[in-house]
């Protein structure tokens, strides 16, 4: 593949002409086509989500793609200037039992790491997945980053890296709201950071 890079680019060293056609053909290939190109610039990232896993969620501590196995809030906000585009990719699912909701999360999360390699060896290095949900891939985590049992396919999720999904995904026009019961259809976003 000829590599064109960006001259225009302030990032250092200019940032590859992404061409979303063929990308966007290895999307539909894997059977991913509800997703939207975004700026990595849309990407917020807040200090209350990591206050929100720190305080109020159950995996804080015992998942290993998870606070406090992962980088503090200035270097996710540096990771993702890093990026110059990204690309969402919306799920909504309605389960008949809550704990349903882990084994479609571990599939789906095996379908995005396909995905990443793909684009990967489409030429894009910086490609990195981050799944719609915290890391599921194993039945039960080995709680911290060192002892994980999968460490190349183990992948945050965004709130994992302070990423406030509300409003990003609200900013690129995807619904999504607080459910008060686990009858009504999930919206959940995975995240491909690309160049
Ligand atoms: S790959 Fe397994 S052990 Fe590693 S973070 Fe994910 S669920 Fe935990």
């Amino acid at each position: 593949m000829r590599r064109l890079y960006c001259r225009a680019c302030r990032l250092k060293g200019g940032h590859l002409i992404i061409d979303r056609n063929r990308l966007e053909t290895i999307f539909e290939r894997l059977n991913f086509k509800d997703y939207c190109w975004i700026r990595a610039s849309q990407i917020e990232v807040a200090n209350w989500v990591r206050f929100k896993c720190m305080f109020g969620c159950s995996s804080y501590g015992k998942k290993g793609s998870c606070p406090p196995q992962v980088p503090s809030v200035e270097e996710c906000r540096a990771f993702f200037a890093e990026y110059s585009d990204a690309v969402i990719f919306h799920f909504a699912k309605k389960v008949d039992r809550p704990e349903d909701r882990v084994p479609w999360s571990r599939e789906v999360s095996k379908e995005l790491l396909k995905l990443e390699r793909e684009v990967f060896w489409a030429g894009y290095h910086k490609a990195m997945m981050l799944f719609m949900d915290e890391c599921r891939l194993c039945e039960r985590c080995a709680g911290t980053r060192e002892k994980c049992v999968n460490k190349e396919d183990a992948r945050p999720g965004p709130e994992s890296l302070a990423v406030d999904v509300f409003s990003t995904v609200r900013g690129a026009g995807y619904p999504i709201e607080v459910l008060d019961d686990y009858n009504r259809e999930m919206n959940r976003y995975a995240f491909l950071m690309v160049e």
